[in-house]
């Protein structure tokens, strides 16, 4: 509790000199201290954090191995674990599956023999992916065909026969990019502040976070899949110019923010870094700028700073 109130007190102290200086003073009554959440930007008092209606939140997700970094409302921090952390999650569940990462598990998968499928599951051992057919979940007829194509290819000892299986990992893809992008947001807002956030070209990331089942955002993003997934980097970019930015890598994943200074927006960031990447979706530049240590705590860099302006 006593980090919760630290952090809600410097971070309260914080937004009121900041909405000072951008002449926004009135936006909150003077008598009593308030923090917002950095995601829905909704005010609150002291109490709170008795309540509960503030809570710590972990960036990334603490299932996608995040720390507590923020105070955030219960509101978002359910909402995104709902509706986004929980496709990030099955997302990274299924790829160490299929990378060989994660072995013992099982999940569910439907195998094609000719085309013919066959519903059941998936399981990793040590020594690769084994399907198994459930009969609950197949029409027996369809079931007696695909064994006979399996059949018919054992006996022809066809050396391409055409079978396949697809593993269902029930997630969404722009719902898992979303938990991504939310957890670079919170990790620059702690960095940077709300100077940062409060700019009007962060608005579409609250509206997303606000309405997580719309897609307002762009949910592009990069992936360097020989990064260790204990990696974090917040990359201040200036060079090429023209993909200035604040670039957020978590172990693999890598989100393009509106930079500092002449920032581009959500869909001009999109565009920008969408013509620098070859046939395979890798990256072809190399990003140059200002590296600032990864936050442990909010710290507000910008808002502590008056002599860094837009
Ligand atoms: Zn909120």
């Amino acid at each position: 509790m006593q980090k919760k109130q630290r952090w809600f007190d410097e971070g309260a102290l914080v937004l009121r000199s900041v909405l000072e200086r951008l002449g926004r003073g009135s936006d909150l009554p003077a008598a009593t201290d308030y923090y917002a959440c950095p995601c829905c930007l909704v005010a609150y008092t002291r109490e709170a954090l008795e309540t509960g209606e503030l809570t710590e939140e972990h960036v990334p997700p603490r299932v996608l191995g995040g720390r507590g970094l923020v105070l955030t409302c219960k509101d978002c921090n359910n909402s995104s674990g709902t509706y986004f952390d929980s496709h990030a999650h099955r997302r990274a569940d299924t790829e160490g599956f299929l990378r060989g990462r994660v072995t013992g598990r099982y999940l569910p998968a439907t195998m094609y023999a000719d085309g013919i499928p066959l519903r059941g599951t998936a399981h990793r051992t040590g020594e690769g992916i084994q399907v198994f057919g459930v009969p609950s979940q197949n029409d027996p007829k369809v079931q007696a065909a695909h064994f006979e194509a399996m059949d018919a290819y054992v006996d022809s000892r066809d050396p391409n026969p055409r079978i396949s299986f697809t593993i269902h990992g029930r997630y969404s893809e722009a719902r898992a990019r979303y938990s991504w992008i939310r957890s670079a947001y919170l990790a620059a807002f702690a960095a940077l502040g709300w100077s940062y956030v409060l700019r009007p070209v962060m608005k579409p990331i609250t509206d997303q976070l606000r309405n997580p089942t719309a897609e307002v955002l762009p949910t592009y993003m990069f992936r360097d899949l020989s990064a260790p997934p204990e990696l974090r980097r917040i990359l201040l970019v200036d060079d090429p110019d023209e993909l200035r930015c604040v670039a957020v890598a978590m172990g693999e994943f890598v989100v393009f923010l509106p930079g500092l200074f002449r920032p581009l927006t959500w869909p001009q960031l999109a565009d920008a870094f969408g013509e620098r990447r070859n046939i395979d979706n890798q990256l072809t530049v190399i990003l140059n700028g200002k590296e600032m240590s990864w936050p442990h705590s909010p710290t507000y860099f910008l808002d502590r700073s008056p002599t860094v302006k837009e």
